[in-house]
């Protein structure tokens, strides 16, 4: 499964985009044990197929990706299947447009099969908390595909389509990537437009892409990138695919090497560091103290735009409406209450909390504060050396249910992965080798703002040690 071979071989005429979708939706039913998908666009997806190999027959254009079947995660709005975001709120929602990106990578070619299984509202770190049932680890079924984008990263691993797209706001491509043993890549913020994508936290919030290889995700990341007037804050593209550097310095962020890392996470790190080296590459040490608060810094600021975004599903507006409802108060109530779940609802909570008039300066204010603060350190960093390196997750992909029960085990998961999602940067979740029983370990390589391709350069140069 690649994206260029099965590109090609339709430009050839060695297969149809009708073959490709089908062998594509009957993996996706072949392999249901795992969960990975909430639902199917079959008739949606086989209607396009059709219209492209009609095209390439009249030779007409037919863009990068002509007939590359792909998974968008459930919180992007898509045609074909409802647009739930793993949530009885949404259930029933059938989206009235799509989401840009998705529609870019219409305009060339691609074609969306399924909607793929996340955690509510992409509240999570392993795909347990979505109202449609838990996604399975794609090495070790017995084990979390990781999350939000739990389900996107799974199909991806299996094979039924060459890519698949996620959201990242904290974590939730690069973390499950590294589970299932994919590429995952998050954008510096403001790259790809969020129009069309359910919102968790604006001010994090980036929009990404799962694959087998470096080069996949390249092409797929400058088809999305780009300004668009329906998301502000996206910005005019500066991405371009470029030459790895060949000598470069990489610091190796101490932080995420001490204590409470599991073993084989940190050999498998440096091993990576000793194949950059091995590459030509300068490998030295830095340190991020900041980064011991970054967690508290997202378990703050996230739940605030979090209760701020979600207010929005009330049963009048927007959502599900309770048929138990008789009173105004219980519309509002027992529709959050029956469309939301657990997670959703510490969140809101939270959030309410930390943005009250009481709490404000002593949470909210004070964590934004900390944020410039980790920002600068990072930039600081920047002025030492290229690019940043450190392991994806504290663990492999932990056991389904593990964590469930204790919120805080859940959150400490995501150390690593929330302080580039803070300030902004672009990170890639690179497939760096197994643990001793054989789980997949990814490492993160973080860059400066808008060094998206060549992060993706750096991975692509030492994949298969090229
Ligand atoms: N695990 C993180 C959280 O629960 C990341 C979520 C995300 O990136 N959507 O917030």
């Amino acid at each position: 499964m690649n994206i260029f071979k099965i590109r090609d071989d339709i430009l050839n005429n060695k297969t149809t985009a009708e073959d490709e979708v089908k062998k594509a939706l009957s993996l996706a039913k072949e392999k249901q044990e795992y969960n990975a998908l909430i639902s199917l666009t079959e008739e949606r997806a086989l209607e396009k197929a059709k219209e492209i190999d009609q095209r390439l027959k009249n030779g007409e254009e037919v863009g990068e990706l002509a007939g590359v079947p792909f998974v968008v995660k459930d919180n992007f709005l898509a045609f074909g299947a409802p647009s739930t975001a793993a949530s009885k709120m949404l259930a029933n929602f059938n989206a009235p447009l799509q989401a840009t990106a998705v529609e870019k990578l219409e305009e060339q070619g691609a074609i969306c099969i399924g909607k793929a299984n996340l955690d509510a509202f992409a509240h999570g770190g392993s795909t347990e908390n979505s109202a449609y049932g838990v996604t399975k680890n794609a090495i070790d079924i017995n084990r979390v595909a990781g999350g939000s984008s739990g389900g996107s990263a799974v199909v991806t691993a299996l094979d039924i389509v060459p890519f698949a797209l996620g959201s990242d706001t904290g974590g939730s491509i690069r973390q499950p990537a590294s589970f299932n043993g994919v590429y995952g890549v998050k954008p510096t913020y403001g790259t790809v437009s969020r129009f069309g994508v359910v919102a968790m936290a604006s001010s994090t919030d980036t929009i990404g892409v799962f694959t087998k290889t470096a080069k996949e995700a390249d092409l797929v990341m400058k088809i999305m990138a780009g300004q668009d007037e329906k998301d502000m804050m996206t910005l005019p593209n500066f991405y371009q695919t470029i030459e790895a550097p060949k000598k470069a310095k990489i610091g190796i962020i101490k932080e995420f090497m001490d204590e409470g890392i599991d073993e084989d996470v940190k050999k498998a790190t440096l091993n990576y560091a000793e194949k950059l080296k091995a590459a030509g590459h300068e490998i030295i040490e830095v340190s991020l103290p900041m980064s011991k608060y970054s967690l508290a810094i997202y378990y703050i600021i996230i739940p605030a735009e979090v209760s701020s975004n979600l207010a929005r599903y009330d049963g009048i507006r927007y959502g599900l409406r309770s048929s138990k409802a008789t009173t105004l108060g219980d519309v509002y109530g027992i529709s959050r209450d029956e469309g939301f779940e657990k997670e959703n609802k510490r969140r809101i909570m939270i959030g309410s909390y930390v943005l009250s008039s009481g709490f404000f300066d002593a949470y909210y204010m004070k964590a934004q504060k900390a944020r410039t603060l980790l920002k600068n350190e990072f930039e600081n960093l920047f002025t030492q050396c290229d690019f940043l390196l450190g392991p994806v997750t504290p663990t492999p992909a932990f056991k389904i249910g593990e964590n469930t029960q204790d919120p805080i085990k859940m959150y400490l998961a995501d150390i690593m992965t929330v302080p580039a999602s803070l300030v902004g940067l672009p990170a890639i979740s690179v497939p760096a080798g197994e643990s001793q029983n054989g789980l997949p370990i990814g490492v993160q390589i973080i860059g400066k703002m808008k060094s998206d391709a060549e992060i993706i350069a750096l991975a692509d140069s030492l994949e298969n040690n090229k």
